[in-house]
């Protein structure tokens, strides 16, 4: 079977291509490149999906963790501490800031970071943890906030994978992924599950006061034109992604839901055959697949990628090296030992093909080809 692909833009976009096509030429047609209608009104509907959180648009994801951090006034030395299993944009604003990234072990069932862990490396530098929703769904966040308001800490939810997941406290609330901390911080990178056609991202809180401060930091320091009251950076949504984005919003629950599906045919296809582990949920999240990643046996991994691909499916890894194994996040006193989950991770995992223009023959081919595969080699 030829074009499958680990994500289908191009089919995505055919399907929506006349509303796109005229926002885009709407924007050109208005010249407003920056700053444009669209990126308020595309705020706008973010804060109505995000149940009323205050959204300030910006450059990227990486950006938006950046700017979390300068806007709760993070000091060179400072602790934070975050996941050792996430990708590398999570670790890089906390070392560029001049704070002390320190990486915790990661969960086996959900991959996502270990709140006990997090108890654990707190010390009296500590302000601030970094939970990430890795692969779609959230982190345990009601363990990690009862440890946050324990320690009188910040939490920046990573939310760059789970946009749209909701996370059920055990008092009754539902809350989406990235509205249970501090701030959350959003990208619009064109795989994510909201994508747009470059590069974009958010942040977003409950707290109009931090809001107003995270406003002014992603805009040059700037309180009004030419007036800067605080060292900022410049990171802005284009308005062209912006109209792009509002349009794509409204089809983000229907994207997600065509993830789950992708991902409950996988589910029941692979049950019962040994040797993998299928994705395991978090019963307090939802989960919006943005990779459906399970894990195989470490020594046959390249083999059964190899196999994949000569039948014309695409597999990545997410992610190959723990960061702790970094050279650029290399810490004297970290070892590998202090990492064994994120270390056999690193070894065994393995994403399959998941996006929203999946379809059942698609999925026929690539289940029972993998099921092949796996038979072949355990
Ligand atoms: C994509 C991603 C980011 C960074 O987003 P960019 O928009 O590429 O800067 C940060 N964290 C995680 C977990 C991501 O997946």
């Amino acid at each position: 079977m030829k074009g499958i692909q680990m994500v289908d833009l191009k089919g995505q976009y055919i399907k929506i291509k006349s509303e796109i096509d005229a926002a885009i030429q709407n924007v050109i047609q208005n010249t407003a490149f920056i700053n444009g209608p669209e990126v308020k009104s595309f705020k706008s509907d973010l804060e109505r999906y995000l149940d009323g959180s205050h959204v300030i648009p910006c450059a990227n994801g990486t950006d938006a963790l950046q700017i979390a951090m300068m806007a709760l006034q993070l000091k060179p030395g400072d602790e934070v501490i975050t996941a050792d299993f996430t990708y590398v944009a999570t670790a890089e604003v906390i070392g560029l800031l001049g704070l002390k990234p320190v990486l915790v072990d990661v969960k086996p069932d959900t991959f996502t970071i270990d709140p006990e862990l997090v108890a654990k490396a707190i010390t009296s530098k500590t302000r601030a943890i970094v939970p990430v929703h890795l692969f779609g769904q959230c982190a345990d966040m009601e363990t990690l906030n009862t440890i946050a308001d324990l320690h009188n800490l910040y939490i920046i939810e990573d939310n760059a994978q789970a946009l749209g997941a909701t996370y059920t406290y055990n008092n009754g609330p539902i809350k989406k992924a990235g509205t249970m901390g501090n701030i959350g911080c959003t990208s619009f990178f064109p795989s994510k599950n909201l994508g747009c056609y470059g590069d974009g991202g958010a942040l977003y809180t409950q707290d109009a006061d931090l809001a107003r401060v995270i406003q002014m930091i992603a805009h040059h320091g700037q309180r009004v034109q030419y007036v800067h009251d605080m060292l900022g950076v410049n990171s802005r949504l284009d308005t062209l992604q912006a109209a792009i984005l509002q349009i794509k919003l409204k089809h983000l629950n229907a994207y997600n839901h065509a993830r789950q599906a992708v991902a409950a045919y996988y589910d029941q296809a692979f049950s019962g055959i040994s040797g993998i582990e299928i994705p395991k949920r978090n019963p307090q999240s939802t989960h919006v697949f943005h990779q459906y990643t399970l894990t195989v046996p470490a020594l046959k991994r390249d083999a059964i990628r190899a196999d994949l691909s000569e039948c014309g499916i695409p597999s990545m890894i997410y992610y190959p090296i723990p960061l702790h194994q970094q050279k650029a996040y290399l810490q004297a006193d970290v070892n590998d030992e202090q990492f064994p989950v994120t270390v056999n991770l690193c070894k065994s995992v393995l994403a399959l093909p998941i996006h929203t223009e999946m379809t059942t023959e698609m999925l026929d081919y690539i289940s029972s080809n993998f099921i092949k595969s796996i038979k072949k080699h355990i």
